[in-house]
């Protein structure tokens, strides 16, 4: 059973999150292993991938956000895409994109960032735009600040925490075929910054407390756990054996149906749009050389057909065929 968990450091301007992925993961990677045409992902991008999924959880279970955190890694090198999306109820999708052979023990770098061009995307999306609004997005190269290429994801995110939103972050990630796992550990905002969180403690305030050490040792102590124990350990466990020391205030873990979960978001409605938006032209011209527009989600495997009947419809009546309401045919 899939699980996520949130706890504050007491008295401490840290908080924390720590999330086991199951039955969530593994149906990602069993649609992905029965789709006939790219077959199950080699082990070195289910690793990756895993570890996006459990950092887009963890990310999305600290912000108070309404709608979509998207993680994406656009590579340079065997794997071009990766992408995970999250909502804020954690239903979630991810994918990857593997256009080459992925060495077997290949690493973050000699899978998306063999010229060092591979970024790191994060974009928030709101479920409720107002009219003309943009979602928010940061984006970071998977290099250090001496050029050096980042070897784990974890530092990536570390790292774009920290550079885009002012918070310090400690990420412990692992993912194996069963399950993947996260720990997330953050000192709270200040306030006054433009980060995506809420604000406890001012900056005059902090250094006087000294509550930079705290976050320090809770820091050390975090990057002590292991992937094994990640994957192995039951989330008590995990929590008594780095934090005996630390008082916790633990809130109501979500489980069962609230536990972040596999679920897609495409439908026939959208394909509909996005055939319309590649024209009537480039549809007929598909067409020619087959007997239906075949379109599959990348996320669930779903395959969307459209015959020439239903291409033509699109064309006819666009307004009319895609307005909201209308019954998907
Ligand atoms: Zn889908």
């Amino acid at each position: 059973m899939s699980e996520l968990h949130k706890f504050l450091f007491d008295g401490l301007p840290v908080r924390g999150s720590i999330v086991r992925l199951t039955d969530g993961w593994t149906e990602i990677l069993r649609r992905r292993a029965s789709n006939s045409e790219h077959g199950g992902y080699p082990e070195p991008v289910r690793t990756m991938l895993g570890e996006m999924v459990t950092a887009g959880v963890l990310m999305q279970s600290n912000i108070k956000f309404d709608g979509a955190l998207i993680l994406q890694i656009m590579g340079d090198g065997p794997v071009k895409l990766a992408v995970v999306e999250v909502q804020s109820d954690f239903a979630l999708r991810a994918t990857a994109s593997v256009m080459a052979p992925v060495p077997a023990h290949a690493n973050l770098s000699q899978m998306v960032n063999v010229t060092n061009q591979g970024r790191c995307a994060i974009t928030l999306d709101p479920k409720v735009k107002f009219p003309g609004q943009q979602p928010y997005q940061g984006v970071v190269p998977l290099f250090d600040d001496q050029g050096q290429p980042i070897a784990r994801l974890s530092e990536v995110l570390e790292h774009y925490m920290l550079q885009s939103e002012q918070l310090d972050t400690t990420l412990v990630l692992a993912a194996d075929a069963n399950v993947a796992a996260g720990l997330l550990i953050q000192r709270l905002p200040l306030q006054g910054m433009g980060n995506l969180s809420g604000s406890m403690v001012s900056k005059g305030n902090e250094d006087e407390i000294g509550l930079n050490e705290h976050y320090n040792r809770i820091a050390i102590l975090a990057s002590s756990l292991k992937s094994e124990e990640l994957l192995t350990l039951d989330v008590d466990t995990i929590l008594r054996r780095l934090f005996w020391e630390e008082p916790l205030t633990r809130f109501e873990p979500l489980l069962g149906d609230a536990a972040p979960r596999f679920a897609c978001s495409c439908s026939r409605e959208r394909v509909a749009r996005m055939i319309v938006g590649l024209g009537a032209d480039e549809a007929q011209g598909i067409l020619a050389e087959r007997p239906d527009i075949e379109v599959a989600c990348e996320f669930c495997g779903m395959q969307y057909r459209f015959d020439p009947i239903d291409a033509a419809r699109l064309f006819v009546d666009p307004a009319q065929q895609l307005a909201p309401g209308t019954k998907p045919h």
